[in-house]
């Protein structure tokens, strides 16, 4: 039996900002980090597209995102040895149905966001290959792509190197509940690490497991697709990252000599069985014939799945269970996860330790907050 006074459950990038958050908030942490895999990182935060996007339309989905977007941007000194996002532009593109719904959200972003509105004509200059017809369009001039390998290695790094024990291939079988309060986690093989604040960053998982110990926390675990095509000389790999939004929302950015594709697919999935639907690289097709024409034929390259894991509200989950003590959730992390993970960590670990984030915030990300409250959806 182990014993700590935080464990995390879950090595992707929810767990890992998390636990190096905690390793540089406090140096007298405890923390053990759990994961299932012989790897860290590679389900959902290993098979994402890896696009930094800040913009949404809910301001405080927007608001994390920035700050996280600061982050990757200028990450602290010895985080990484390559740049942690390639700011090659981000173009959000909008048809009738939501450009006047982007052109508000753009009016009220912060002085820092470096954003200029595109004519039609500068669009096509950026991204020659996209032919269909939108109402506005916007560059976001220091979003793309984020390294996401780099991301999670800093993070495991940083957490290691600040006293966070790191334990891979270590699957949690259940959480201990004791009354009302749940205290630590049993290990597949019967090994039991107690702990006196157990932390849920499972992913598509987390719900699964909170659900055996009695917590209402409702989490819908979805699968979306990806498809990169085989290489193609008309594909500029300096293109931006370009993502049409609502009708026939798609995104695309160049990959490896030919483009990642998203027809922005979403069902419903059971993580364990998350695997590729044959059908939807049809509809990957369909929109590619639509919004890049000149790449309706190109071959696949690869085609994968991974999950989105969403909360009622879309908002993510950060903070104690409701109802069980000692049980704390940092899950919920939906098609956000790895342009937000910086903040969510900080806010995380601020939480955990009782150091500071205002009420409002507290309440916004609260697990079990009462429903209702409106958040904004594209
Ligand atoms: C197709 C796709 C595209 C996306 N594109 C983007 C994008 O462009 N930009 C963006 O910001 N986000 C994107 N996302 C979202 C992002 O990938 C996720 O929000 C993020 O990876 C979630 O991280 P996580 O740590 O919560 O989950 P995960 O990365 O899945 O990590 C959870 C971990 O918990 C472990 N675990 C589960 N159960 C147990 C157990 N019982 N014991 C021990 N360990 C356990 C798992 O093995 C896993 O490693 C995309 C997602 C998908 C699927």
């Amino acid at each position: 039996m182990q014993q700590t006074k935080i464990l995390i459950i879950g090595g992707g990038i929810a767990g890992l900002s998390t636990a190096w958050h905690l390793a540089h908030d406090a140096s007298d942490a405890e923390v053990v980090l759990v994961e299932r895999e012989k790897h860290l990182a590679s389900h959902s935060s290993a098979l994402n597209a890896a696009i930094l996007r800040t913009l949404g339309p809910d301001p405080l989905a927007t608001e994390i995102a920035l700050r996280s977007a600061r982050f990757l941007r200028s990450p602290p000194a010895g985080f990484s040895d390559v740049p942690l996002v390639d700011c090659r532009g981000l173009i959000l593109a909008a048809g009738d149905d939501l450009a006047d719904s982007l052109s508000d959200c753009v009016k009220h972003l912060g002085g820092d966001a470096k954003v200029e509105t595109l004519s039609r004509t500068g669009l096509r200059a950026l991204v020659p290959a996209f032919q269909s017809d939108v109402a506005a369009a916007y560059r976001f001039a220091e979003e793309g792509q984020i390294d996401i390998a780099a991301l999670a290695a800093g993070y495991a790094r940083g957490a290691r190197r600040g006293g966070v024990t790191l334990r891979r291939s270590c699957r949690v079988e259940a959480l201990l509940r004791e009354g009302g309060r749940v205290a630590g986690a049993r290990l597949v093989g019967g090994e039991e690490i107690r702990a006196q604040i157990t932390v849920l960053a499972a992913g598509g998982w987390a719900g699964e497991l909170g659900r055996g110990v009695g917590s209402r926390i409702a989490l819908r675990p979805t699968r979306r697709h990806l498809m990169v095509t085989a290489p193609e000389r008309a594909i500029d790999r300096r293109w931006p990252v370009l993502w049409k939004l609502g009708e026939q929302q798609f995104y695309c950015r160049p990959e490896s000599g030919g483009m990642l594709l998203c027809a922005c697919d979403v069902s419903d999935v059971e993580p364990e069985h998350c695997t590729p639907v044959a059908e939807v690289k049809e509809v990957i097709a369909l929109k590619t014939a639509h919004h890049l024409p000149a790449l309706a034929e190109a071959g696949v390259a690869h085609f994968w799945c991974g999950t989105r894991t969403f909360t009622p509200d879309g908002r993510f989950d950060i903070g104690p269970d409701p109802d069980l003590a000692g049980l704390f959730w940092v899950a919920g992390l939906g098609g956000a996860g790895m342009a937000c993970a910086a903040e969510v960590g900080r806010i995380a670990s601020r939480l955990l330790l009782g150091t500071g984030v205002s009420r409002e915030l507290a309440a916004s990300l609260a697990p079990g907050r009462p429903e209702g409250a409106r958040v904004a959806k594209w």
